[in-house]
């Protein structure tokens, strides 16, 4: 009998999360105030996030945070989640390579989104907060947000991207249904929301500009504070459980990851699988392969240009040390509305500088192709951000067969799609396009970066 899952109890999940800062050779550059340029405390952070996402943010020295037992608890809600081998997949593509996928579709709310926003309302609570704010794409941390705020008793205000909005109007439903309320972004409940509808009044809206408006609410609310759902390292802390228990399930399954490939918006799911693994580069000299899989209309890990940049488009947000395209960068309307974003996470940035890992751009319309075959051979269909995964693993894949290597993959499946039909009807209806930038497109855009 091939064994196909690979199930841990409950006394598996992880009691600590893995802060890869305390590890790295050559540490994240820290980020800096845009008036004074100097670098940030926690203190300074804790004006907009809880004090102890701020601290965990800047934590460069501990390597193990204990997950608090309330946050724990509700892990244990939907977590572990399964190790999967995907033979039907490697049969399809008569690889010698061995896939794994470590399968975050499996909670109710459809991605691994709910694995930080479960601490970061729990800190917002413990602190004497009453309000989160925050901005989603797609809306998966939109809705991931709205629950975790609904069980620990948080009221919750959410700025959707107004494209994702009009394309996928379920989530926003899903959020109002776990009782948060729902703007989509740019709207006129904001000064930045104002300023970005005077510039271009049919400006799509974009993960920047809906960070600017939930960091002004913010700013200008008491007891509001504001949360995020990638980027920031503190995200990528909390998500390291998925890479804790693959850790764990790739023992059971005898084997060890040659590749981990993840999708990138912003690096939280990419950081959640791969940190754990990369800890054993590291410390202990394994050669595993880290790829990021990134869409070809928003290439900044292979394109974007290493600078500080804001992370939002009004320019509200600490100066960033980042792989970027420019704040301003308007990412075409694709479908994977999550990894729709200017720039990459501060942690992931510097181990791109250091060799510890690359990125790989994929046109829209291979994601599909793969998110299909993933679909027919595997019966899960997974979210667009998800396919970019899928579709580098295929890569990956083939390129075994072709050197006839047997190679281990194991790749994250973020989330699923079953809310994004209307993107694979399209797909299947032969509507949808790729959209590829000119060198031309990039220096225009990295010109708004700030000198
Ligand atoms: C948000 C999201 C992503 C992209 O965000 P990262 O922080 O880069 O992980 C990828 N997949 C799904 C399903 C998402 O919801």
């Amino acid at each position: 009998m091939k064994q196909k899952k690979f199930i841990l109890q409950e006394k598996d999940i992880p009691t600590q999360w893995y802060n890869i800062q305390a590890d790295m050779v050559h540490k994240p550059l820290p980020p800096l105030n845009p008036a004074t340029k100097q670098p940030l405390t926690a203190n300074d952070l804790a004006h907009i996030f809880s004090m102890e996402c701020s601290k965990q943010e800047l934590d460069q020295t501990h390597a193990w945070i204990d997950i608090p037992e309330e946050v724990r608890e509700k892990y244990t809600y939907y977590r572990a989640t399964p190790l999967v081998r995907a033979y039907a997949l490697e049969e399809a593509l008569d690889t010698p390579a061995h896939i794994y996928f470590k399968n975050e579709s499996t909670n109710p709310l459809g991605s691994h989104k709910i694995n930080s926003a479960l601490p970061q309302c729990y800190y917002c609570k413990m602190e004497g907060d009453t309000n989160v704010t925050t901005e989603t794409g797609a809306g998966q941390w939109g809705a991931a947000l709205s629950y975790a705020a609904s069980i620990f008793g948080l009221e919750a205000a959410v700025y959707q991207v107004k494209i994702s909005m009009q394309q996928k109007p379920y989530r926003s439903i899903m959020m109002r249904t776990f009782g948060a309320t729902v703007e989509g972004s740019p709207s006129m409940s904001t000064r930045a929301g104002k300023d970005i509808i005077t510039q271009d009044p049919t400006h799509p809206g974009s993960l920047g500009t809906a960070i600017s408006e939930a960091v002004e609410l913010a700013t200008t609310t008491p007891h509001c504070k504001y949360t995020l759902g990638s980027v920031l390292n503190h995200v990528g802390l909390h998500q390291t459980v998925i890479g804790l228990e693959a850790e764990k399930q790739m023992e059971m399954a005898g084997e060890y990851p040659d590749e981990v490939i993840a999708c990138f918006g912003g690096g939280s799911n990419f950081g959640g699988i791969a940190f754990p693994f990369m800890r054993h580069n590291i410390l202990d000299g394994k050669k595993t392969e880290f790829i990021a899989a990134e869409p070809e209309s928003c290439p900044k890990l292979t394109r974007g240009k290493f600078e500080y940049d804001f992370g939002d488009e009004a320019g509200y947000t600490p100066l960033l040390p980042m792989y970027t395209l420019g704040h301003k960068f308007k990412p075409a309307n694709i479908h994977a509305g999550g990894l729709r974003y200017h720039g990459a996470g501060m942690i992931v940035s510097q181990l791109i500088k250091d060799n510890m890992m690359h990125g790989v751009d994929i046109p829209q319309l291979e994601t599909f192709q793969a998110g299909v075959l993933f679909a027919r051979t595997e019966g899960i269909i997974p979210a667009p951000e998800s396919s970019h995964a899928i579709a580098a693993t295929i890569r990956e894949a083939l390129k075994c067969k072709e050197a006839g290597e047997k190679k281990v993959i194991l790749f994250n499946l973020s989330g699923h799609g079953l809310i994004d039909m209307t993107a694979y009807n399209q797909y299947l209806n032969g509507d949808l396009h790729n959209y590829s930038l000119s060198d031309a497109d990039i220096r225009k855009n990295l010109e708004s970066v700030p000198q």
